[in-house]
This record gives C-alpha cells, sequence and structure tokens, in this order.
C-alpha cells in the first residue's frame, strides 16, 4: 500500500468530495477551505510537483488546468487563481501534485 495521501485518495482508499474526474485528473475539495470554492486538481498518477507534471507530461498540465476551468465555469463565474504550492517553503505538505482552484469571492493578495 502506498503512503501518498492523494495516490489513496485516487485508488478510493480514502474518501474526497469528488467534484469532477477525467481519465487523468480527479478534482475534490480541499478538507481546509480558503476561500468559497477551494477544490484541489490533482492528476492520477503520482508525480511530486507541478514542474515534474511539466517535464513528464505537459499534456496532463493542459488538462489538470482545463478541469479547474471547468470548476470554476460551474461554481464561480469562470473567475478563478490556481495555485500550486512547490516545496515545503512554499506550503507543500502533500507531496503529490495538485493545483489549488480558489475562488467564489473577491480573493487578497498576501501570500506571506
Ligand atoms: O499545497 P499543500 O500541499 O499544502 O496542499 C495540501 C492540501 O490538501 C491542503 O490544503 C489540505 O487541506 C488538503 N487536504 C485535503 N484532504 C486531505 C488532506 C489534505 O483536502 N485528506
Amino acid at each position: 500500500m502506498t503512503d501518498c495521501l492523494f495516490c489513496r485518495i485516487v485508488a478510493g482508499e480514502i474518501p474526497a468530495d469528488v467534484v469532477a474526474e477525467t481519465d487523468s485528473v480527479i478534482a475534490f475539495r480541499d478538507i481546509a477551505p480558503k476561500a468559497p470554492v477551494h477544490v484541489l486538481v490533482v492528476p492520477r498518477s503520482h508525480l511530486a510537483n507541478v514542474a515534474e507534471v511539466a517535464n513528464a507530461d505537459p499534456g496532463l498540465l493542459a488538462d489538470m488546468t482545463a478541469l479547474a476551468q471547468g470548476i470554476a465555469d460551474a461554481e464561480c463565474g469562470g473567475q478563478f487563481r490556481l495555485i500550486f504550492n512547490t516545496g515545503a517553503e512554499a506550503g507543500q505538505s502533500v507531496f503529490h501534485a495538485h493545483g489549488h482552484v480558489l475562488g467564489g469571492a473577491p480573493l487578497g493578495w498576501e501570500p506571506a
């Protein structure tokens, strides 16, 4: 069994509130939302961060972005912020690539 939390969500071993999925990407609500809409877009394959996704499969990064746009279209008028925390110092705590889709209210700009 893998000890990667998001691999286990992808496998259905840990429950998540899934809002959209494709053959390559799954999207579920963050358990600790930071905005009215806070969804994580996660590649099914285990890649540690967004740079690894881009290097391994640029089309997969496009798929993640398209799914983010689709969620924003459905839930927050097509406007959203897409954040990829990359590295612990940048706030990454789960080392399986994921984009945070944030929206549903005016967002501030204060990363630190
Ligand atoms: O960018 P970072 O790696 O910190 O993001 C991980 C995110 O995963 C957090 O926002 C956390 O709330 C979320 N999470 C989740 N479901 C879990 C564990 C963590 O949505 N079971």
